[in-house]
């Protein structure tokens, strides 16, 4: 069996990601979700185990100690990170990851020579669209907006280190145009859109 590609998603805060990564998911099969863990506090409806494996400092930094995580980074006054245990087990059984990490995260991954990904950068159609969203969201302060707003901007310098750009205007468009990315990136590795290798299937 083939192990399991890892893809590195990044959108600035607001870009509509989660619920993009959530239809792509429903449509594709093979396709698991990296938790990550996180300093930050759940917002409403948030599950810890699900959506981030939700911790204290104290134990975020003894996990730094103990070399847990295969990047972590601090991203809006906060403390995110990616832990070994979080892929490992999926890539194994040959499930492809989606990390959704930020620009840092996804530059330590980078530079990191045991770790192949398909890079993928999910942008706003504009800082205009990204403002009114986040706002609509109605669940970070004044104070946070400005603070996701300016951590766009500097994020969007970042697009061309990702080897897709992928612009979320239509969801619909948007949902299709990153299955069809995996799908192709699945074909690379001559496996079928479901993500079972070709080999196992056909004797060619
Ligand atoms: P949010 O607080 O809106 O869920 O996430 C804020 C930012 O943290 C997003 O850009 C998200 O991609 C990033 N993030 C989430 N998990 C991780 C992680 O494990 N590592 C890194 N570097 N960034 C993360």
């Amino acid at each position: 069996m083939s192990r399991g590609k890892l893809f590195v998603i990044s959108a600035p805060s607001g870009t509509g990601k989660t619920t993009l990564l959530r239809r792509v998911m429903a449509r594709l099969s093979g396709l698991s979700f990296s938790v990550s863990h996180t300093t930050r506090s759940p917002r409403p409806g948030e599950r810890d185990g699900v959506d981030y494996h939700f911790v204290s400092k104290t134990e975020f930094l003894a996990m730094i100690d103990q070399g847990l995580f295969l990047e972590h980074a601090e991203v809006h006054g906060n403390l995110y990170g990616t832990s070994r245990g979080a892929i490992d087990q999926q890539r194994s059984a040959g499930i492809d990851v989606i990390l959704d990490i930020d620009v840092q995260g996804a530059s330590i991954l980078r530079r990191s020579s045991q770790l192949e990904a398909t890079h993928i950068f999910i942008s706003p159609p504009s800082i205009s669209e990204l403002e009114k969203r986040l706002r609509g969201r109605g669940t970070e302060s004044q104070e946070m907006i400005a603070i996701r707003l300016s951590n766009a901007r500097n994020e969007l310098q970042a697009v061309h280190e990702y080897e897709y750009l992928v612009i979320n205007d239509l969801l619909e468009d948007t949902v299709d145009l990153l299955a069809s990315i995996i799908v192709a990136e699945r074909a690379r590795d001559h496996r079928f859109p479901s993500g079972q290798a070709i080999g196992e299937r056909v004797s060619l």
